[in-house]
């Protein structure tokens, strides 16, 4: 599920020099993370009541494939081309919250992923191209490891790639989600957000609660946004460690050094 933050619109891009720095970091992840042959991941979106159009469909090829790499260098194996990777994308909103109810999905108001029926439910507002990218990204979580790694980072992935987008020339660029992160930096500030003690709450219970929601999708996007400004690997370092059984303690404390530099370091940059 997503929590909406960001106004995305499909096929509405930036111009390239402003983002130049944030296209270095998609290409960088890229090169780090993709060691496999480029392939052809092809999603399926079922609409209701609407039709995509050949530009978006193109877009979100490209942008899903870019996932799909990310994900196999996080993993170091592959998703093979056959995996089926299906979005129902619902214009009726009534028709969204009757599918959201019989898959007991989280109502809040994008979309969700099914883990039994492996598939996306997305909500045609106008953030529904975040959202595909949010929903899309757990099911490639799924395939690779969705019971045992904790939800921040899963939530924390899907966040970041909720801002990929593609350029008038196909290039794949990803963007800050600035408001995310100028929160973080508030709730440091009200003294509302203690990070060991956000790790330590990875219940469902915890994170369906309505009351926090908003700060926990924030503060999972700042993690994994603060470890690949850091260095991209440490996101690969984290996540094995957690495929591994380490807590999420541990697991940071690998990559940092100990757990305390990372809790430094991140209040640091978050003051
Ligand atoms: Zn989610």
């Amino acid at each position: 599920m997503k929590n909406l933050d960001k106004a995305g619109q499909p096929l509405k891009f930036a111009a390239a020099s402003k983002n130049y720095i944030m296209f270095l970091l998609a290409v960088i992840l890229l090169s780090l993370f993709s060691l496999n042959h480029l392939h052809a991941q092809k999603i399926t979106i079922n609409t209701v009541d609407y039709k995509f159009t050949e530009q978006d469909t193109t877009a979100l090829n490209r942008l899903v494939r870019f996932e799909a790499h990310l994900y196999n260098g996080l993993f170091n194996n592959i998703i093979p081309d056959s995996l089926p990777v299906v979005v129902n994308l619902y214009k009726s909103h009534k028709l969204f919250l009757q599918v959201c109810n019989a898959r007991k999905g989280i109502m809040l108001p994008g979309g969700f992923y099914s883990p039994q029926t492996q598939e996306c439910y997305v909500y045609k507002d106008g953030n529904y191209f975040s959202v595909i990218l949010h929903e899309v990204s757990h099911r490639f979580m799924h395939y690779h490891n969705y019971i045992t790694v904790p939800r921040w980072i899963n939530e924390g992935l899907s966040a970041f790639c909720e801002s990929l987008y593609v350029n008038d020339n196909g290039g794949v660029y990803v963007d800050e989600q600035t408001s995310r992160l100028r929160r973080v930096k508030d709730y440091f500030k009200e003294n509302r957000l203690d990070i060991s003690q956000f790790l330590s709450r990875e219940t469902n219970d915890a994170w369906n609660r309505k009351d926090d929601i908003t700060l926990r999708y924030d503060v999972a996007y700042s993690i994994v946004y603060f470890m690949i400004k850091n260095n991209p690997q440490y996101v690969k370092q984290v996540l094995t460690a957690l495929q591994d059984h380490s807590d999420s303690y541990a697991a940071l404390g690998l990559a940092y050094g100990s757990y305390e530099n990372f809790d430094k370091k991140f209040r640091l940059f978050y003051r």
